[in-house]
């Protein structure tokens, strides 16, 4: 006999796990299935977690070797690259653990197998023992995720080519490392390794790193980049690379086309984005859409086209992120229970987390100028900002976009020390539809960083006072 729930959710991930527990949370009774054998997803086991663990250690292993000087501290400095990486895999370990703990405490069974949908309301699973088991349901979701996108013509073994997953667990620090892709895991990871010794050359294809950011924030991006000490090659494709010798030979062209070039490297990092994964989740036979990406097609409830069969996360359109994912398992496990769910797209952060930080919520200035919306700018730099001086981390500013005639606030973009959670704030003044002015005549405490957000949301009107 079948097993029965309310919905049973295929990925734990940040979508799949945190729509469990909501649904628990709303009296539903709910399975989750990760075939990886620990729950969290991409997110907690080779995403977001790891990379944030490994930024923060290299980024004080750079500090104590090269910033502790400057404000009298004197130090030898050595890194212990196994205790760094152990240390990654500590947290990885406690916080997959506590996803099941909190799927658990939800009364959402944990299953670890490989799902498949049968016919809707109904998917298999299978254990790695080749066990099967039936489970019956009124709602499933599709929380699948992505998975690395490949470069054509590169076959990644995780040791020399690697991706986002193989340059986590490195052994040892590459005298040289080419980062294929300027987006954000290129150039966080990127930053990791530069950090901790290896010479860094980012080739990208596109005449600019980090394409989504605001202009003015990416150009000064890759200047603070460039002065660290990253080597960038842009408007540049990899055609092909020859393993064969204890260098790797990697030939590259200009986009455009053009005399080929032969780059010598020790590792090759292939970071040029993420596709949605559906494999064998038997989505075509059950009659499930997908666009031309592969991403499944849903409507702003995240109902696909067949009843009872929804989609969350990486899996369908939107920014690939885990807070994305997050936001819409709420929305989906509350649409199942019969409330009324809903994310709004125009208030998503996103945050590079290198040193300074990068972090933008709302429109760039490129995307109201092609709107044809008039909008004002305020902008505060961080040299001007008292707690930018003691922490010595003035690199950078804020930039406020609000529109011209009513003032709401429609951007707020941040290259800066903590820009990842100053964000926060413009986020939160986004999502109530405040005006630059509800921003400038809120009291911050002093020194802090925020105050840069206040003086950037004065000078909107033209009343920055600390400049
Ligand atoms: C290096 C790196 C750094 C990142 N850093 C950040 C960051 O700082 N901030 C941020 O917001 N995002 C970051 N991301 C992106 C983030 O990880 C994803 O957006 C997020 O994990 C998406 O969540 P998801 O639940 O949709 O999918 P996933 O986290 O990919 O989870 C899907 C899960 O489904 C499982 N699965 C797939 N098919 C089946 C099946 N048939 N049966 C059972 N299980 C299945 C997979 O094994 C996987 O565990 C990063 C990604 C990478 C690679």
């Amino acid at each position: 006999m079948a097993e029965q729930f309310d919905a049973v959710v295929i990925g734990g991930g940040p979508g799949g796990y945190n729509a469990a527990i909501r649904l628990g949370q709303l009296g539903l009774k709910s399975a989750c299935i990760d075939s990886r054998g620990r729950f969290g997803g991409t997110c907690l086991n080779v995403g977001c977690i790891p990379s944030k663990a490994l930024l923060f250690a290299s980024e004080r292993f750079e500090e104590a070797k090269t910033e502790f000087a400057k404000i009298g501290i004197r130090c030898e400095v050595s890194l212990d690259l196994p205790g760094m990486m152990k240390q990654k895999d500590k947290v990885v370990g406690e916080l997959t653990k506590g996803v099941e703990f909190l799927l658990k405490k939800n009364k959402s069974e944990a299953i670890v197998g490989t799902a498949k949908i049968l016919s809707p309301g109904k998917v298999e699973v299978t254990g790695a023992d080749g066990s099967t088991r039936i489970l019956e349901t009124k709602n499933i979701i599709i929380a699948t995720g992505s998975e690395v996108m490949p470069l054509p013509g590169v076959t990644p073994d995780e040791t020399r080519i690697v991706t986002s997953t193989g340059i986590l667990a490195l052994k040892a620090v590459p005298k040289r490392l080419l980062v294929v892709g300027a987006g954000v895991i290129g150039l966080e990871l990127g930053s990791v390794w530069r950090r901790l010794g290896a010479e860094i050359t980012v080739v990208e294809f596109l005449d600019r790193i980090t394409p989504g950011l605001d202009n003015e924030v990416g150009k000064q991006f890759q200047r603070i980049l460039t002065k660290q000490g990253m080597k960038f090659q842009l408007s540049t494709k990899v055609v092909g690379v020859d393993a064969k010798g204890p260098a790797l030979k990697v030939t590259v062209e200009p986009a455009a086309g053009g005399a080929p070039q032969v780059i010598e490297t020790d590792v090759m990092l292939v970071a040029i984005g993420r596709r949605p994964y559906t494999a064998g989740l038997g989505l075509v036979e059950a009659g499930v859409t997908l666009d031309t990406k592969g991403r499944v097609i849903t409507d702003t409830h995240y109902k696909t086209n067949v009843p009872g069969i929804w989609a969350i996360g990486d899996c369908r359109e939107g920014p690939m992120l885990a807070h994305k994912a997050e936001d819409e398992a709420v929305a989906c496990a509350e649409r199942i229970a019969g409330r009324a769910g809903h994310v709004n797209y125009d208030a998503i952060p996103s945050v590079v987390y290198t040193m300074p930080e990068v972090a933008s919520v709302g429109k760039t200035e490129e995307e109201l100028k092609a709107a044809g919306v008039a909008y004002k700018i305020g902008k505060f730099p961080f040299t001007a900002n008292a707690r930018a001086k003691t922490i010595v981390s003035t690199d950078g500013f804020v930039k406020i976009l609000a529109d011209a005639a009513t003032d709401k606030v429609l951007g707020v973009h941040i290259i800066g020390p903590e820009a990842g959670n100053l964000i926060a704030e413009a986020t939160l003044a986004m999502e109530f539809g405040a005006s630059s002015e509800d921003i400038a005549r809120t009291c911050h405490a002093h020194p802090t960083l925020t105050e840069a957000v206040r003086q950037a949301a004065m000078g909107v009107e033209g009343w920055t006072m600390q400049m």
